[in-house]
This record gives structure tokens, sequence and C-alpha cells, in this order.
């Protein structure tokens, strides 16, 4: 990425040939909310139940995109089972072409 303090410094590396820290980079994201700096627009869950969504298995791709409000460009945060996490700026039509899949009922998955 590139020419924003904001979303450059939101994607921690990973350990070996994961990309990003899914716990930190999440973690990340979530403070850049938190402290205004960014806003989510449209997920399949909150950022702050992305990652137990994840480990439950129920779902096989979790998605965030979240708008960056010091450079106005949409970071997508995307979890996978089976593949590595994505973090990339997105065109903001991408929200409205993507087809949202369902997701399992909180019940099943979340931690509280
Ligand atoms: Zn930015």
């Amino acid at each position: 990425m590139d020419d924003c303090e904001t979303c450059d410094s939101a994607g921690v590396p990973g350990i070996g040939t994961l990309p990003w820290d899914i716990g930190a980079t999440t973690e990340a994201l979530i403070r850049r909310v938190d402290s205004g700096r960014m806003r989510e627009l449209r997920h399949d869950v909150p950022l702050e139940d992305m990652i137990a969504l994840l480990e439950s298995d129920l779902k096989y791709t979790i998605v965030s995109f979240v708008e960056c409000l010091d450079c106005g460009r949409v970071l997508f945060w995307g979890l996978c089972i089976r593949g590595n996490p994505i973090l990339r700026h997105a065109d903001r039509t991408e929200i409205d072409r993507r087809r949202w899949s369902e997701v399992p009922p909180r019940r099943r998955w979340a931690r509280s």
C-alpha cells in the first residue's frame, strides 16, 4: 500500500509465509475505528467478531470493508479458513458487487 500512514500501519506482517498477522491486524483496524481514523462500511461480521467466526470453521471467507478517514480509500480485510488473509485497498463499488453469503447464527460461534 502507499502514502497513507493510517492504512500503511494497519497491516501487521505475519510469521513465515503468512502475509499478515490475523489477530494483530484485526486489532490494529479495531483501534483505528475506535480512534475515529477509520470506519466500518460493510462486513460479514464486525471486526471484533471476525476471529471467533474464523476459528469456528463455519464460514469459508469473512470479509470487512473499512474506510480510511485519513485518505478516503477503502480497505478490504478478508479472512479465509484455508487461505492467507488479504489486506488491500478496494474500489468502493466492490462492496455492492460482492456476493455476500449468509453468516451462521451468532450463537453457534460467538465467544460470549
Ligand atoms: Zn488511508
